[in-house]
């Protein structure tokens, strides 16, 4: 500590104050040193954070060259921390982060881990044969995820996916080390959560594949390649009720694509708003046309969802196409509710509101949850065409139809079931009490042309020519 004085005086030249200056060096010292410690950990875990890393990553580049030894990085994603978080609010969030910060740092069992984003984590892992070890510990890390986290009162269930990348194999610079590693990681969570996968080079050739895929999806956009196609709904007694609008994609370069490869990819560009928007206006604006006041069904994806102004668009397109709210059929998936549980329930409810219907699609695919269906009152239940596939071969899927149905009838919701394509299979549905079929047995998705009468329009016609004649 040193000290400094200063005599003030007054006018006349006296003394007047006699100022002290003390400069505690040793507070300032530990200021320094919490500043470097600022700058290289994250406040919030308290572990290395990415400046931290980078250090490390480049020491670790920078020893090996000369040693010859071999060491990987993990890019650590969390599963569901943003639900988590959106749900419980951000207490509850950092209270996660931190319990997950000491589970990691006790599996990584020394080596290197810092957080170098909100939920990302990196490892580099120096100790053991490559990639045995690296790989040794990413289940290690698994392994810690398995129990459910408390916090705040309470119960979640985080996963992690991993994805690795092994020096020099995969990589010889810090650069291609990560970008690899997250190309692994970005597999991983695609192909399936809460998994392990070590970076190949195919998987590159497969990412540079979605860009341009979703290159060409852009500029269908601009060029009119995305078009309609309907597959009717109907009641078992072979009455239709309506249609579903299916997008389709004739690419000038691809030839047909499958809605099944490009929604996904329309979902992580987040095209599909665009696209969900025309095929919202356009699906209206044919059924709006139609003689027979048939219901038209649409998808919406649940990156729709996460747009706040769902409701407001649906109101619009009903406006300005002159549909009755009551014939649009709005089809979504369960995830819409698990991203966001309570954000969904309000959003389906304004929907309701605005007396349009909501039906749950794909049911039992995911996670079939009874509450889901206690929440919120949808107006139809469709089982996923999977388990209609297997019907007469797995008593499984026919266990799963069963307790469907009577779940639907006990709760008054009509169930439609997908991909009935034999007799077989609707004969058995009809055993079971189902109410409604979709399949290519009573009819494919096509052009609403090749349905002109379904919608009573080739009547019209008929009696215009009769009118003519
Ligand atoms: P989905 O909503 O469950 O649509 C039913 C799918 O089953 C359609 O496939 C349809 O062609 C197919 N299908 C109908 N009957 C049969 C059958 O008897 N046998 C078999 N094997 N398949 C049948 P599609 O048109 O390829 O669409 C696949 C998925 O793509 C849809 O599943 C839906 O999730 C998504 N999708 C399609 N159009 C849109 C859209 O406009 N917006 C959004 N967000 N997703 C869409
Ligand atoms: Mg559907
Ligand atoms: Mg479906």
């Amino acid at each position: 500590m040193t000290a400094k004085k200063t005599v003030i005086r007054d006018e006349t030249g006296k003394p007047q104050y006699l100022l002290t200056v003390v400069d505690d060096v040793t507070e300032r010292r530990l200021a320094e040193q919490r500043i470097a410690h600022m700058a290289h950990y994250d406040n919030l875990t308290d572990l290395p954070n990415r400046a931290a890393f980078n250090e490390c990553l480049a020491a670790t580049l920078d020893r090996v060259a000369r040693s010859g030894e071999q060491f990987g990085i993990l890019s650590i994603d969390l599963d569901r921390f943003k639900e988590a978080n959106d749900a419980y609010g951000h207490a509850v969030g950092d209270a996660l982060l931190r319990e997950v910060a000491r589970r990691l740092q006790a599996a990584a069992a020394g080596a290197f881990l810092g957080r170098i984003g909100g939920d990302e984590f990196t490892l580099i892992v120096t100790d053991g044969a490559q990639p045995a070890a690296a790989a040794a510990l990413a289940e290690r890390l698994l392994a810690a995820f398995v129990d459910d986290f408390e916090v705040e009162g309470h119960r979640l269930k985080l996963g992690l996916s991993i994805g690795g990348a092994i020096y020099p194999t995969d990589g010889t610079d810090a650069k291609t080390l990560i970008i690899n590693a997250d190309i692994a990681l970005y597999r991983a969570k695609a192909e399936s959560r809460e998994s392990v996968l070590f970076f190949e080079p195919q998987m590159s050739a497969r990412l540079h594949e979605r860009r341009t895929l979703e290159e060409d999806l852009r500029s269908a956009m601009g060029r009119d390649e995305l078009f309609l196609h309907y597959q009717p709904q109907k009641k078992m007694s072979g009455e239709t009720i309506g249609f579903e609008a299916l997008v389709r994609w004739q690419c000038q370069k691809r030839g047909m694509v499958s809605p099944g490869v490009f929604i996904p990819i329309a979902e992580e560009s987040n095209l599909i708003v665009r696209i969900g928007e025309r095929v919202l206006r356009e699906a209206c604006r044919e059924a709006a046309s139609w003689p027979q006041p048939l219901t038209i069904a649409v998808n919406i994806s649940p990156i729709q969802f996460r747009q706040d102004d769902l409701p407001r668009l649906v109101l619009s397109v009903l406006l300005e196409t002159g549909l009755a709210p009551a014939r649009l059929e709005l089809e979504i998936t369960e995830s819409v509710l698990i991203d966001d549980f309570s954000r969904a329930i309000s959003i389906l409810t304004r929907l309701k509101s605005l007396g349009v219907r909501i039906a749950l699609d794909d049911f039992g695919t995911g996670y079939s949850s009874l509450s889901y269906l206690h929440s919120f009152s949808f107006d139809k239940i469709k089982i996923d065409r999977i388990f209609i596939g297997d019907l007469e071969h797995s008593r499984q899927s026919m266990a799963i139809v069963r307790a469907v149905m009577g779940l639907g009838h006990s709760l008054g919701v009509p169930i439609l079931a997908e991909g009935v394509e034999t007799d077989a299979q609707y004969a058995s549905l009809v055993q079971e009490g189902c109410d409604e079929v979709q399949g290519y047995l009573t009819g494919r998705p096509l052009p609403i042309a090749d349905y002109a009468k379904l919608v009573g329009r080739e009547a019209i016609t008929q009696q215009n020519y009769a009118a003519a004649g």
